[in-house]
């Protein structure tokens, strides 16, 4: 048995958080190979080492005083190891970085020292051996990853190795130079790995117990989803659920492996399992959880006799790519269709945008509706049980929830229903309370 323990930022902001880890290692011996992502914060007051660091390089460009920042950075480290009696030298390669910061200095190299410094220590504290991402990760100079190159390394060390410590989020381009990924890029490190070791599971130790049903601002105490699919979890964070960096996915899926969203805080509490595909599904639930995000345009396009009209989706489409932005559902009808977008994105040129379409489409009517939110009722189990959406359009109409637009997804494990923003919360309120058994 062979696990990968990520732990992310929260998991380590502390010495008594480095307590939690060990205890998490000891007494699990299949846990060999830990990846750390930088000190994080423990409460909502506290920083993250990777957001002072960002913070310090934004000073350096402006010629502002950096050293506070530095040495909030400083303290944070020296009082781990204070309190861990630890020998590191950390001091050493602190006053190092300090007297290496100016301008000209990569801003990955900057960023990646969280991740170095709170995995070297963790590595002493564990007596686990380091090891640097650097060595080991290896990207593609496209930015992606060489995951030929990244295994005869790992494989290389492995050879007098048996357990280690890394730091996510970075690994090295050919040239050696030090290469970041995106925000919370741990995530992603640790799945590499996982594929790369065969590991049996992945585990990403974080501060919540695995994945709610819903989100506990606007459901309260949602249940916890036990098991949920590569998919499920897809359609979810697309919606807004976060847990997971959405990369980390794709290295696991091909081979199946398991990811483990646990609690450094509450391991007795378990968490949510994420699997490719589910055998013997016996959950009763027939929903596995719901998500939803504010702020869409739903541009409707009215045109009698659209249905005979070839290329005129097309045409309308090209109008928003012309203006770069993504298009998030196109729901169509006889002789009208939508193009759903974000907001954001089309707030600027809303005005290009209609003028252009009805260049392009010589439509009969051109409709913008603003304000419009978007919510996702995922769910594996849906596609075989027949009367779920009716169910569903049943709950908002009782609620009196006026549904603006539907779409489904082809692979069917998902319903998305538009609603006014006013009704967002509501709407995700009324679902989980009709579907969710307690
Ligand atoms: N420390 C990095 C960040 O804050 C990466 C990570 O935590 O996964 O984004």
């Amino acid at each position: 048995m062979l696990k990968i323990a990520k732990f992310g930022g929260s998991s380590v902001a502390n010495a008594n958080q480095f307590k939690k880890v060990k205890k998490i290692i000891q007494s699990d011996s299949s846990r060999r190979f830990v990846v750390v992502s930088a000190s994080g914060r423990e409460s909502k007051e506290d920083n993250k080492v990777t957001d002072l660091l960002y913070l310090i390089e934004a000073h350096l460009k402006y010629s502002v005083d950096y050293i506070p920042l530095f040495e909030l950075i400083k303290e944070r480290f020296l009082s781990i190891k204070k309190e861990l009696h630890l020998q590191y030298p950390i001091e050493e390669d602190l006053a190092q970085l300090q007297s290496e910061l100016r301008k000209s200095m990569s801003t990955d190299y900057l960023v990646s020292r969280g991740e170095f410094l709170t995995a070297k220590l963790m590595a002493e504290y564990l007596g686990f051996p380091f090891v640097d991402a650097k060595d080991i990760i290896s990207f593609r100079y496209d930015g992606k990853i060489d995951y030929d190159l990244t295994k005869l390394r790992l494989d290389h060390f492995l050879k007098n190795h048996d357990c280690f410590v890394m730091p996510g989020f970075y690994g090295s381009l050919p040239d050696g130079t030090i290469k970041t990924m995106s925000r919370g890029g741990s995530d992603i490190t640790g799945s590499i790995l996982a594929r790369l070791l065969d590991a049996d599971m992945y585990e990403n130790w974080t501060d919540v117990s695995g994945i709610l049903m819903a989100d506990p601002r606007i459901v309260k105490n949602p249940k916890r989803i036990h098991t949920i699919t590569y998919s499920e979890l897809r359609e979810l964070s697309y919606m807004g659920a976060s847990v997971l960096h959405e990369e980390a996915i794709f290295p696991v899926k091909e081979k199946n492996i398991p990811i483990n969203i646990l609690n450094t805080n509450h391991p007795e509490e378990g968490g949510t399992i994420i699997v490719d595909e589910i055998k013997n599904d016996d959950s009763d639930q027939i929903i596995t959880g719901i998500a939803g995000k504010k702020n869409f345009s739903v541009v409707a396009i009215y045109k009698n006799h659209m249905s005979d009209e070839i290329g005129i989706v097309r045409r309308a489409l090209e109008v928003f790519e012309n203006y770069r932005i993504s298009i998030e559902h196109v729901p169509s009808g006889i002789d009208s269709f939508s193009i759903v977008v974000n907001t954001d994105d089309v707030k600027d040129v809303i005005y290009d945008i209609v003028s252009d379409i009805k260049k392009a489409c010589n439509p009969d009517k051109v409709k913008v509706i603003d304000h419009i939110s978007l919510i996702s009722t995922v769910g594996r189990q849906m596609i075989y049980r027949p009367g779920i959406s009716g169910k569903l359009f049943a709950v908002l109409g009782k609620n009196e929830i006026n549904i603006r637009m539907i779409a489904q997804g082809s692979d069917e494990i998902n319903i998305i229903v538009g609603v006014e923003n006013k009704d967002f919360e509501k709407t995700i309120s009324a679902i989980y309370n009709s579907f969710v058994i307690q």
